[in-house]
């Protein structure tokens, strides 16, 4: 069975082609600059050369049908029919409270979808807008959303409630939802798996540490809290974003520089974490490193902060769950940063954890980096959205006539 992974941005589109039974990628590739002048798509079949082509994409359903077109393309394609595609799996960002788990799409789902699109104005709208484009150029393959927010529905209320007037819980569903589950529920298996432990019987922290950064705490199975909240904002310092600050910021910033409360929250999305903290060198870890170990001032505060945080939201996991057994560090800047994982795990030695200096400069594999003898493991294990996204939907999908 061929699956069709989905992950549609707001002016951009990724996407892989899967087969769903030996879990090999068939191809893969990235529509850019929909909507806007310049826009390409890129696409690679496994084993072959990567294709760029330059080509107008208006809208969403255009770039779908670029897709469908790159897939079966007489040349450089890898089905020979659109009826080779058996299933679709969609990336959707915010489920809210009404998907602790990924669905077959109907046209419930997409009511439930929209509902809580104003929890995640600028994902939810581009997510729907890739469902409705393949649900018209594919009207007879089955459809699966898959959750960002869905692994975390069992967090305890102690850990989703925020410290404000319950009104706005119940009314209004504020509260927090957390994101990156795909990746934290796949990781966090997968270690289980490399530990040889039952999955429900172990306690895991991960540390999705990438442009965007979450950390949760994942004990037998079940997501018990993680960093980011009511939207990706909260939680670790991140490339741009500033994680979670004092509210009251925003107020002094607005008298100070006139800015309006849209332009601040713009400052604190993008233009904030390392970057900002780097006073302005980059929000690119490999920039960064360069600059820390050349001892740029600004360098060296802001991998210094961003991993001090880190540290802190993991030894606060290791009290929620009452210790851990592992330590896995995933994502661009978790699986190639020897010197982030060295700054955060070297001052863990009170768990009884000890790093592996050797093994610690691995890039982008899987690998133990604790040794032997240590209490607690310590692993980089790279994670796999779009292959999670694509065992979801053939689950969903096999038995379907
Ligand atoms: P996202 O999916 O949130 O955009 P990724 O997980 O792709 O982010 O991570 C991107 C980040 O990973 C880059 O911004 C960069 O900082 C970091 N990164 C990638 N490769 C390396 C490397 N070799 N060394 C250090 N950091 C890296």
């Amino acid at each position: 069975m061929k699956v069709l992974v989905i992950n549609c941005g707001s002016s951009s589109l990724k996407f892989q082609l899967i087969d769903a039974e030996s879990e090999q990628l068939i191809a893969k590739g990235l529509c850019e600059r929909i909507g806007i002048e310049g826009s390409r798509i890129s696409f690679t079949a496994t084993g072959k050369d990567k294709i760029t082509r330059e080509t107008p994409m208006p809208d969403h359903k255009t770039a779908i049908n670029l897709v469908l077109a790159a897939l079966t393309d007489k040349e450089h394609g890898v089905v020979k029919s659109l009826d080779e595609i058996n299933a679709v799996g969609h990336r959707i960002v915010h489920g809210g409270e009404n998907f602790t788990k990924s669905v077959i799409i109907d046209e419930d789902v997409i009511k439930a979808i929209e509902e809580v699109s104003d929890l995640a104005p600028l994902h939810n709208p581009a997510n729907l807008i890739g469902i409705r484009a393949c649900q018209e150029l594919m009207p007879k393959v089955p459809m699966v959303a898959v959750f960002d927010t869905a692994f975390h529905q069992t967090m305890p209320e102690e850990a989703y409630l925020y410290g404000l007037p319950y009104e706005y819980y119940a009314k209004y569903k504020i509260r927090r939802y957390g994101f990156h589950g795909t990746s934290h529920s796949y990781v966090s298996k997968r270690c289980a798996e490399i530990m040889g432990k039952d999955y429900n019987d172990c306690k895991i922290i991960v540390c999705h540490l990438g442009n965007g950064a979450s950390i949760s705490a994942v004990k037998d199975g079940k997501c018990m809290d993680t960093s980011m909240g009511l939207t990706p904002l909260e939680g670790l310092i991140m490339g741009t974003r500033c994680g979670s600050i004092d509210p009251s910021v925003i107020e002094l910033v607005e008298q100070k520089t006139q800015m309006t409360t849209k332009q601040v929250m713009n400052i604190l999305n993008k233009e904030s974490g390392v970057y900002g903290l780097s006073d302005d060198i980059s929000s690119d870890f490999r920039d960064l490193e360069d600059g820390y170990f050349a001892k740029v001032p600004g360098a060296v505060r802001a991998i210094d902060t961003f991993c001090y945080h880190v540290m802190k939201y993991i030894g606060s996991y290791v009290a929620v769950m009452n210790g851990v057994d592992a330590i896995c560090f995933t994502a661009g800047v978790g699986e190639n940063s020897p010197i982030v994982r060295k700054l955060v795990l070297d001052r863990l030695g009170y768990l009884g954890l000890t790093l592996d200096e050797e093994a610690n400069e691995v890039h982008g594999k899987e690998k133990m980096i604790s040794t032997e003898d240590s209490k607690v493991k310590a692993y980089v294990i790279p994670t796999n959205e779009e292959l999670a996204i694509a065992r979801d939907t053939y689950a969903l999908c096999k038995n379907l006539k």
